[in-house]
């Protein structure tokens, strides 16, 4: 920390200006415009630490929005991506590391008979839509309030519908997309009924079912005992495909991911983020006869850097780490998490400020709500969303760096001393600024 403490930004501050003159807004993703105070500029990190131009270092929850299970520059990824560019860069063409990463994620993942390779969620999303269209031969797709299936236009509408979002959360993340599109519908998640209705009615055009299993990007919120089995039920019964979009919880709450834990088995599943530990690497697993058809060609699935050799050296050792010891890391990380999860809810109870946490250990969100419960995205819209701004900012200014959704990560290397210190760091902040963080106030 510098002496004068975590508030000064001046040298962020300094070059957001001087980079705006450039780079469009001075960022280079939506999402990171919503960070408070504004978008900071970092200098270095390692481990579980970042630290900003300004010398402010903090213990880092965001971990790039989900990517770097092994926190920042784990040395096994590092050795792994050195060595590999020293021998073979990029090739545009086969190397081993694809077939070494895709066989172990063949073993890991229950739903994996083949994989393909492409760079981000958003591109990988739109190879498995691509499958399940071509094999059904069929063209809508069912999507759910609040789920975020990357940024491409189809896959944005219904993200945040409706008016009432705009109004109260106009300060929030998202991009006020009111789109239409005849092939995509879009349903409330966590009942089953509305499901079923919606696939007695148009079953013969439905061509998937995306669904995030744990619907991180909306308060972490966790599917109702029974629903997804429910899903998975009804896409049989109609010749659905099932698609589980994993990319935030791949190799993060299990080896297998969400699926693993939940004990549904969709026909495809979508991974990014935390494959690679901190590269640009996404994934679609599924079923033999539905990655058939990009297997013949069938389906077309392109791309420049697709199985870069770095990106796959960074996957190699990332998944070499994860499933070491039975998946060792996994169980540390979510007993870190949940360790985390308890610690907050009591700080908070213990200054009676109403908060709400959802998710599991490697991922969850703290709202500021008196309800006790909340199962889909309209149920999330009475959170308060200025104790929740206030609640990160202040933990900022104590040096814990947070997203600004109000979303937790935890990786393998938050130790002992991180969880002490952050749930210090919150009830510092819970104590300091009660009136202000009170939901409903
Ligand atoms: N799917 C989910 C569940 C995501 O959370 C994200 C990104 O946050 C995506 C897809 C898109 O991934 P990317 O940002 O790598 O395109």
């Amino acid at each position: 920390m510098t002496s004068a403490g975590y508030s000064n930004f001046i040298e962020s501050r300094r070059l957001l200006e001087k980079s705006s003159l450039s780079l469009a807004g001075g960022i280079s993703s939506h999402v990171r415009r919503a960070s408070k105070p504004f978008p900071l500029f970092f200098r270095s990190a390692a481990g579980s630490h970042v630290t900003d131009v300004d010398g402010n270092t903090f213990i880092d929850y965001s971990l790039a929005w989900g990517p770097l299970i092994l926190g920042h520059s784990h040395p096994s990824v590092v050795g792994s991506i050195v060595d590999q560019v020293q021998r073979l860069d990029l090739v545009g063409a086969q190397h081993e590391l694809e077939m070494q990463v895709a066989e172990k994620i063949c073993q890991m993942v229950p739903c994996a008979d083949l994989v393909a390779f492409s760079n981000s969620g958003s591109e990988a999303v739109q190879v498995a839509l691509r499958v399940a269209r071509a094999f059904t031969q069929r063209t809508k797709i069912i999507r759910f309030e609040g789920h975020y299936h990357g940024w491409l236009e189809e896959m944005l509408i219904g993200y945040r519908p409706n008016q009432l979002f705009e109004t109260i959360q106009g300060n929030d993340l998202t991009p006020s997309f009111k789109g239409y599109d005849s092939r995509i519908c879009v349903l409330p998640w966590n009942d089953l009924s509305r499901l079923e209705d919606a696939l007695k009615k148009h079953s013969s055009e439905v061509a998937a079912i995306i669904t995030e299993p744990i619907l991180c990007n909306c308060n972490c919120l966790m599917p109702l005992p029974g629903y997804l089995e429910g899903m998975r039920d009804l896409a049989t019964r109609y010749g659905v495909i099932l698609i589980f979009d994993e990319v935030i919880t791949g190799f993060r709450v299990a080896r297998g991911g969400a699926q693993d834990v939940l004990r549904v088995t969709p026909d495809l599943a979508v991974f990014g983020k935390a494959v690679a530990g901190g590269f640009p690497l996404s994934v679609v697993a599924g079923k033999r006869e539905f990655m058939e058809l990009i297997a013949t060609g069938s389906v077309l699935h392109a791309g420049t850097f697709n199985g870069n050799p770095m990106s796959l050296a960074a996957a190699d050792a990332t998944l070499s780490v994860l499933d070491a010891d039975s998946g060792a890391a996994f169980q540390r990380i979510r007993q870190t998490g949940e360790r985390l999860m308890r610690g907050i809810r009591d700080r908070a109870s213990e200054a009676a400020i109403p908060i709400l946490v959802n998710g599991v250990g490697g991922a969850f969100h703290v709202a500021f709500t008196k309800e006790t419960a909340t199962h889909n995205y309209r149920e999330t819209l009475v959170c308060d969303l200025r104790a929740r701004d206030k609640f990160i900012e202040s933990m900022l200014s104590v040096g814990i760096y947070l997203l600004p959704d109000g979303r937790w990560y935890v990786s393998a290397v938050h130790g002992e001393a991180d969880l002490e210190i952050t749930l210090e760091a919150v009830q510092s902040v819970v104590e300091s600024y009660r009136d202000e963080l009170m939901a409903d106030r």
